[in-house]
C-alpha cells in the first residue's frame, strides 16, 4: 500500500462516527465490537461496481450514499437495528477529493441511522465499493423470507418503479433520444439516493410473517418469499404504489413494467395476517413510511400479476439478473 492510500484511510478514520459499543475501530488489524447478550448478530454484504450497479458518471456522494443504503435495506428486511459497517474500496487512483465527496454521502446516511464505520480495505483497481453491514435483533425476531402463510396480505412500503424509470430516462439521454433536463429530479433522486426502510423494518418484527427488500424487481423478490415459504402470490398491478413523478412520465404499460420488474427500489415487501392490517398501518405511520396492500399469499408456488380487468399479465422480464444472456 502506498502513502497515498494511507492518507485516504486517515481521512476516512478522522471522519468515521463513534459508538459506545465499538471497543476498537479503524486503525488496528480488525475491529472489536461489543454485543448485548440478548441480541443476535445480523450480517449482510453488497458490492456496487461502476457501470454495473451505477452509471459511470454517478456523483461520488451518491455512490457513497447508495453503497450504504443497499446494505441498510438488507438489514431493514431482516428487521435488524443497524450497528456497524465496514467499507472496502477499490479505486483507480487514490483521489482525496473523490473520497471526501464519497464520505459526504456515505456518512450522512450512516449518521442518520447511527451506524458506525469500523474498518475496511483500500486497494487499487476498477471503481468498486463493497460494504458489510452488521445489525442486531432480539433472539428469534429476524424477519425472514420463509414465514409467509396462505391468506397473508402482501404489502410494500413507499412507491415502486421510480429508480428503474429514472435509469431508463438516463439511458434515453445517453442514446441521444432525450435531453438531460427531461430526466425527472425525483426519479433520479430515487435511483441515486434510495431510502432504506430501516425503522419500518424494525417495527414490523413480530408483526409481519415474512419480508424481503425489493432490489431486483417486485416479482422477482416476491418470488423469493414464495419459494422460501412454499406458497404462491397474487398481486394487482393497479394497487402497486406509484409516485406522481412516475405517473406523470409514463403510461400504464410502461409504469407496470417498472413497478413490477424494475430494480433498485429498496422498498420492503412483506406479508402479514389480515388481522394485522391496522397494526401494520400504525407501524408504517410511526416510521413515516407509506404502505400499500398489493395482493395475497395463496396456495401454489408462482407469483401472478393481474391487470385492472383481472387478466393475468406477463412482464417482458421479471427482474435484474446478473450474467444473464
Ligand atoms: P491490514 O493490512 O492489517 O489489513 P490496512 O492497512 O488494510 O490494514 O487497514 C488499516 C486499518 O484501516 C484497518 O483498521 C482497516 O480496517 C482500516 N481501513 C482500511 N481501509 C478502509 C476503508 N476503506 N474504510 C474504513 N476503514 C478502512
Ligand atoms: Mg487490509
Amino acid at each position: 500500500m502506498s502513502a497515498a492510500e494511507f492518507d485516504l484511510i486517515d481521512r476516512i478514520r478522522s471522519r468515521a462516527g463513534a459508538r459506545a459499543d465499538v471497543v476498537l475501530g479503524i486503525g488496528d488489524d480488525a475491529a472489536v465490537l461489543r454485543m448485548p447478550p440478548d441480541r443476535q448478530l445480523v450480517v449482510t454484504a453488497d458490492t456496487l461496481n461502476a457501470g454495473v450497479h451505477f452509471p459511470e458518471r454517478t456523483a461520488p456522494a451518491d455512490i457513497g450514499w447508495k453503497a450504504l443504503a443497499v446494505n441498510l435495506s438488507d438489514l431493514a428486511a431482516m428487521a435488524a437495528e443497524p450497528a456497524w459497517c465496514t467499507l472496502s474500496l477499490s479505486l483507480p487512483s487514490p483521489a482525496v477529493d473523490w473520497i471526501d465527496a464519497f464520505l459526504d454521502g456515505f456518512l450522512a446516511l450512516a449518521e442518520h441511522h447511527g451506524i458506525a464505520l469500523v474498518g475496511g480495505d483500500t486497494t487499487r483497481g476498477p471503481l468498486s465499493v463493497s460494504v458489510t453491514a452488521m445489525g442486531r435483533v432480539r433472539e428469534g425476531a429476524a424477519l425472514r423470507r420463509d414465514g409467509a402463510r396462505i391468506g397473508d396480505d402482501i404489502w410494500v412500503t413507499g412507491t415502486l418503479g421510480d429508480a428503474a424509470a429514472g435509469l431508463s430516462l438516463l439511458a434515453a439521454v445517453d442514446g441521444g433520444n432525450a435531453a438531460h433536463a427531461s430526466v425527472d429530479a425525483h426519479l433520479l433522486q430515487r435511483l441515486n439516493r434510495p431510502t432504506p426502510r430501516v425503522e419500518a423494518g424494525m417495527l414490523l418484527a413480530g408483526m409481519a410473517h415474512s419480508g424481503i427488500d425489493v432490489s431486483d424487481g417486485l416479482l422477482a423478490d416476491l418470488g423469493h418469499i414464495c419459494a422460501c415459504s412454499a406458497v404462491g402470490a397474487r398481486i394487482a398491478l393497479a394497487d402497486l404504489p406509484a409516485s406522481s413523478a412516475l405517473l406523470g412520465a409514463f403510461d400504464e404499460a410502461a409504469r407496470w413494467c417498472f413497478q413490477a420488474t424494475g430494480g433498485d427500489d429498496y422498498e420492503l415487501c412483506f406479508t402479514a395476517a389480515v388481522v394485522q392490517r391496522e397494526a401494520v398501518m400504525r407501524a408504517l405511520e410511526s416510521a413515516a413510511t407509506s404502505g400499500a396492500r398489493i395482493g395475497q399469499i395463496v396456495e401454489g408456488r408462482d407469483v401472478w400479476a393481474f391487470d385492472a380487468d383481472g387478466a393475468a399479465w406477463t412482464p417482458a422480464r421479471t427482474g435484474y439478473v446478473h450474467f444473464a444472456g
